[in-house]
């Protein structure tokens, strides 16, 4: 379905980027996985990818660098020529509650976050604009549209990544280029591994699904979102939090 298609996942490494990683490739992407510090995560789902028969490459960026961004992508286009499908996934959390929080953990949240995402659209979108084609999926999350206590800089900067989503859709729609946003719910990962145990359950008792999600139920969205069906489909977010937010 996706053969030939040059696919571009931040924060592969690890999680839902690479759930993702491994649904694109099996979907027959060549898909460039990449990460921050986790080297041989990414290795890892490399080496996984091509045990399938997929096809995969890995490349470290910090997106929270601008210019890093910049140098990624140029080297991106330099080596494949193109850029089909970028998933801006990487992001991390730094929990505080507002009066506590450290302007460093603000700051770090957004330029993660936000400004990956931002960063990334900025050199990619040139390309796929070139090319008259594109799709573009950036990951948002539930507590970006509700607010959560204690994530007062994640939430923003996950309201923002969808601020930033139904913006460049309309910049981007006459050149043939999708931009939509994804709002996972509690999906179990290293991110949220490191809630205590009641946490968790109060948070199940929220999920009408009564669950937390994995991370394929997430690619899965993704897919939906790279795939041709999806051709007419931009500026929206769609939720995958078995009911949380409805
Ligand atoms: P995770 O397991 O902690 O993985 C985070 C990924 O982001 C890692 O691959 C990490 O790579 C990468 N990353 C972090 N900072 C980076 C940077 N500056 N540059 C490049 N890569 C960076 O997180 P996850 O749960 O899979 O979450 C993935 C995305 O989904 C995030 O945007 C998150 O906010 C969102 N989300 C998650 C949930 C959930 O319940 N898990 C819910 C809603 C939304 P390295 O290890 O190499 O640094």
């Amino acid at each position: 379905m996706l053969r030939g298609k040059i696919a571009v996942v931040t924060g592969g490494s690890r999680g839902i980027g690479k759930a993702v990683a491994e649904r694109l490739a099996s979907e027959g992407a060549f898909v460039i996985i990449n990460y921050n510090g986790s080297c041989e995560c990414a290795k890892k789902v490399k080496q996984g990818i091509l045990d399938k028969g997929g096809k995969a490459e890995i490349l470290q960026c910090d997106v929270s660098e601008f210019a890093a961004c910049e140098s990624f992508i140029k080297e991106i286009i330099g080596t494949y020529g193109r850029i089909d499908i970028l998933v801006n996934n990487a992001g991390i959390t730094r929990d505080e509650l507002v009066m506590r929080m450290s302007e460093k953990d603000f700051d770090d949240v957004i330029s993660t976050n936000l400004k990956g995402t931002f960063h990334c659209i900025r050199f990619a979108s040139r390309h796929m604009m070139k090319q008259r084609q594109g799709r573009i999926i950036n990951m948002s999350s539930v507590v970006g549209v509700t607010g959560n206590a204690g994530q007062a800089n994640y939430a923003a900067s996950k309201a923002g990544v969808i601020g930033l989503t139904k913006s460049v859709a309309r910049e981007l729609a006459s050149r043939n280029i999708t931009v939509n946003a994804i709002a996972p719910g509690f999906i179990e990962t290293e991110m949220t591994e490191v809630l205590p145990e009641k946490i968790k359950e109060e948070i199940k008792g929220n999920i009408p699904f009564g669950t937390l999600g994995k991370p394929e139920d997430v690619a899965a969205a993704v897919m939906f979102l790279a795939s041709e069906e999806a051709g007419y489909i931009t500026g929206q977010v769609l939720h995958v939090d078995g009911g949380m937010v409805i």
